[in-house]
Order: structure tokens, then C-alpha cells, then sequence
């Protein structure tokens, strides 16, 4: 399961995964960060059965924790199969299966990239 973490001003500059990786055993993998020295946003793989631990974890600490259920979606109406979000994607969400194009939203990070690459603008990020 993925999990973003928007880290707020005043607690950005502490030692926050570390802290939650010793405190809950769970080993994660950062997917994706974008840290700055007011501000981050970081999106980590949890490991299904530690998902609530980490998760309150990082809440106790400050850290507003979204799960990143469905973070990709397409408007099947606007989508001609042409196969660029496949080529762009980093994670290989897309792939083609019978000439159609199907995606596995569990392994978004929501980098935002196929939706600037998509020429029929068919995709967007669920911002919760
Ligand atoms: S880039 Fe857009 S139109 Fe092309 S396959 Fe992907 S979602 Fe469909
Ligand atoms: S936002 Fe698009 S390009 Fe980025 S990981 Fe998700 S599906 Fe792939």
C-alpha cells in the first residue's frame, strides 16, 4: 500500500521516517519525494499488514497521511488507446493488453507525469 505524507512547516526539518521506521519495524521505501526546507510531500510503500501502524505513526508526529488507494483515474471517453502514458509512466502503471491500454493504479506515485503527457488530457490525479 502507498502512503502520502505532507510534511508542514516547523516539523519538515526532523528525523520523521527514521523515527517510524524504529518505532514500528515496518520496512518502507520511499517512492517518491519532494522535500524543501519548509515543506515536503513523499509518497512511501508500506507493507499491507504494517499500513495502520505507520500510518497513525506518522499522524501522532504531526504528518497529514493520505493512502493512496485509486491515484490515477481516466476518462474512458476521451482515451483513444495511443499508448503515450505507457512510455511516460515511471512506475509502469500502463501497459497494453490486446491493443488496449490498462492500467494498475497501485503503483502510482502520483508524479503527475501522464497527465501532462496525455494528448486527449484523459487522466488526472485524485487530490484528496
Ligand atoms: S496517453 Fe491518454 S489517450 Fe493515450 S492511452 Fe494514455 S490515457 Fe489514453
Ligand atoms: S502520475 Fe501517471 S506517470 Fe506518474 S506514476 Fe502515476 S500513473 Fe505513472
Amino acid at each position: 500500500m502507498k502512503l502520502m505524507l505532507h510534511v508542514a512547516p516547523g516539523i519538515v526539518r526532523y528525523p520523521l521516517i527514521a523515527s517510524v521506521i524504529l518505532e514500528t519495524g515496518a520496512l518502507v521505501n520511499i517512492e517518491r519525494a519532494s522535500i524543501d526546507a519548509v515543506s515536503g510531500e513523499i509518497v512511501l510503500e508500506v507493507p499491507q499488514d504494517k499500513c495502520t501502524t505507520v500510518k497513525e505513526a506518522f499522524e501522532s508526529r504531526g504528518v497529514k497521511v493520505l493512502p493512496l488507494e485509486n491515484p490515477v483515474i481516466r476518462d474512458d471517453n476521451e482515451c483513444v488507446h495511443c499508448g503515450a502514458c505507457v512510455s511516460i509512466c515511471p512506475t509502469g502503471t500502463f501497459r497494453f493488453e490486446d491493443w488496449l491500454v490498462v492500467a494498475d493504479s497501485g503503483k502510482c506515485i502520483q508524479c503527475g507525469a501522464c497527465v501532462v503527457g496525455c494528448p486527449h488530457r484523459a487522466l488526472k490525479l485524485v487530490l484528496k
